[in-house]
């Protein structure tokens, strides 16, 4: 049997540490770090999101800026709103809330934000710099991934890992992290052939697919490490639903040595990540630390 990665408890400490070097910054440089959050329209989900990293903001001591718009808010409007945050020295992180409406074009908004900004790690720049090799922001659920796995595994060099999915946001950077950590990377994706007998070769299998209890006990390879990304929301009878990962965690558990539950698991480790981005770019802004 498997042991479950707490991602919830790991996140709480992080926050924690995250609250005590907001305090020390505030001490340093006379204000309090800044994440300006903009939502655009009325998605219920996103608005949900948004209120808990307002709330996250708050408790960490961090100042919290919240812009809401509506739906049928013009591109140029959010474009010059992102230009006056990028301005505002108060604002450290800028980060916009996915999705955003059909009429705006989205790559545009983000390639707005100043990389320096990007607590979000979406913008092209973002991406470069973590390609390269260079500092910059990394996207939070990739980094909380990294976070729980050098955790767990200490170093990670020389073990292999596979990373099902190549998003923008989780698949891609996960890849680069753990490249940067001298595993041996392969990324799958849906027209990988044979995927279970490429996830058996792993020692480190991330799943970010999106596709409720995919990846079986069977594909894994004994003792192997489990970080299960994907947030599938299923039928539990008598009308209810209940929230299940990408990983089948009852089978992988027999199986792996450790396993990343849904919920508590990665999802957790996003907000305590996009806290500590924002922490980050407000040392680096004013060069403390
Ligand atoms: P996405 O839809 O952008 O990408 C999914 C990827 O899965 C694609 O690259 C695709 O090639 C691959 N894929 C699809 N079907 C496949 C198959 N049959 N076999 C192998 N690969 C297949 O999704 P995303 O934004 O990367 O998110 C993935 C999952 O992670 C979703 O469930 C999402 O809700 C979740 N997520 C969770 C967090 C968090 O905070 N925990 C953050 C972001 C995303």
């Amino acid at each position: 049997m498997g042991d479950i990665i707490d991602g919830k408890a790991f996140a709480a400490r992080l926050r924690g540490e995250v609250a005590d070097g907001v305090a020390a910054f505030r001490a340093a440089a006379g204000r309090a770090p800044g994440l300006a959050v903009v939502l655009v329209g009325e998605d219920p989900a996103s608005a949900v999101y948004v209120r808990s990293k307002h709330k996250a903001c708050v408790a960490a001591g961090m100042e919290s800026f919240e812009h809401r718009l509506p739906a049928d808010t013009p591109e140029a409007e959010l474009l010059a709103l992102i230009e006056q945050l990028n301005a505002d020295p108060a604002v450290d992180g800028i980060l916009v809330q996915l999705p955003l409406p059909k009429h705006i074009d989205e790559m545009k908004v983000i390639e707005t934000i100043d990389p320096d900004k990007d607590v979000d790690g979406f913008t092209i720049g973002s991406a470069g710099r973590l390609a390269t090799g260079q500092e910059g922001f990394v996207a939070c659920t990739p980094l909380g991934c990294l976070m729980l796995l050098k955790d767990r595994l200490g170093d990670l060099s020389g073990k292999s890992a596979v990373i099902i999915g190549r998003s923008n946001i989780v698949g891609k950077p996960m890849a680069l992290l753990l490249l940067r950590e001298s595993c041996t990377v392969t990324i799958a994706h849906s027209r990988t052939q044979d995927l279970p007998a490429v996830v058996r070769g792993a020692d480190i299998v991330v799943a970010a697919v999106g596709r409720p209890e995919m990846v079986r006990g069977d594909w894994l390879k004994p003792g192997a490490t489990v970080i299960d990304v994907g947030i599938n929301r299923v039928p539990a009878g008598d009308d209810k639903t209940k929230l299940v990962g990408d990983v089948d965690f009852a089978e992988a558990m027999d199986v792996a040595s450790a396993v990343t539950p849904v919920p508590g698991g990665v999802g957790p480790m996003t907000i305590a990540c996009l806290l500590h981005n924002t922490l980050e770019a407000a040392k680096r802004r004013e060069k403390i630390g």
